[in-house]
């Protein structure tokens, strides 16, 4: 469903990915885990658009969108560091997407309030996200995905704000959207339990290169390598 096919990008002379193979079935739940600055992020944005790259190819749902703009992409993406607009409320931020694809008021007010319960946000609608915490921005950044209902998911670090309790609330509300929604997601995380308990395939990555692309079992109890041992706690 999304295939991904020698991916280099670089940023002036210093190459962040160096020739990325990634294929995800339909369906599929892919965790990105890897060190700090080794280029998830930067692999999410190319695969959404908003990087180019700087050769290779990537395609979803058979489709080659390498020169696809990202508005065209029927992408829906979770940022690290999560973009409301802040002139309005909550509520506004989450129907954002659908007033713009002509959903009726009715139908908006019945998804916000759909996800707002699964995100126990309710209580926060009328406010402005600068009137919000870190935790609740994330959790409004992640209401104005999910109601978008699209093609793809990619959640950079979704849950890195929240405390505990939340996280692992919410660690259980995705694993259950995804089943009952059946959307392909792509999930960036430094959390090792997050990632065993949500993804079919988990890909780890150093420096811009692949080490390992498998199941949660596999990368854990096969490692490909001594990085990925050591990276993913596995067993020795
Ligand atoms: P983290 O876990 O800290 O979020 P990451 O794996 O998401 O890290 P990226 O944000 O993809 O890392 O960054 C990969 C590398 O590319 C880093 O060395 C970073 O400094 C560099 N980089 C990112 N964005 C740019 C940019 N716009 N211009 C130049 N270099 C960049
Ligand atoms: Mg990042």
């Amino acid at each position: 469903f999304l295939e991904i096919n020698r991916l280099h990008k670089q940023y002036g002379n210093v190459e962040v990915l160096k020739g990325v193979d990634i294929a995800i079935e339909e369906g599929g739940f892919l965790v990105l885990v890897g060190p700090s600055g080794c280029g998830k992020s930067t692999l999410l944005n190319t695969i959404a658009g908003l990087e180019g790259i700087t050769s290779g190819e990537i395609s979803i749902d058979g489709t080659v969108v390498n020169d696809l703009h990202p508005s065209k992409r029927d992408i829906a993406m979770v940022f690290q560091s999560y973009a409301l607009y802040p002139s309005m409320s909550v509520a506004e931020n989450i129907a954002f997407g659908l007033e713009m694809r002509g959903v009726s008021k009715a139908e908006r007010e019945e998804a916000i309030q759909g996800v707002a319960g699964m995100l126990q946000i309710e209580h926060l609608l009328k406010r402005r996200p600068g009137q919000l915490s870190g935790g609740q921005r994330q959790r409004v950044a992640m209401g104005r995905a999910l109601v978008r209902d699209p093609k793809l998911f990619l959640f950079d670090e979704p849950l890195s704000n929240l405390d505990a309790k939340l996280r692992v609330d919410m660690r259980t509300e995705i694993k259950r959207l995804h089943q009952k929604l059946g959307t392909t997601i792509v999930y960036v995380t430094h959390d090792q339990i997050e990632a065993m308990t949500l993804a079919t395939q988990i890909a780890v990555l150093k420096d811009g290169i692949l080490q390992q692309v498998g199941s949660p079992d596999e990368v854990y109890s096969k490692p490909a390598n001594m990085f990925v041992a050591d990276f993913m706690g596995s067993p020795t």
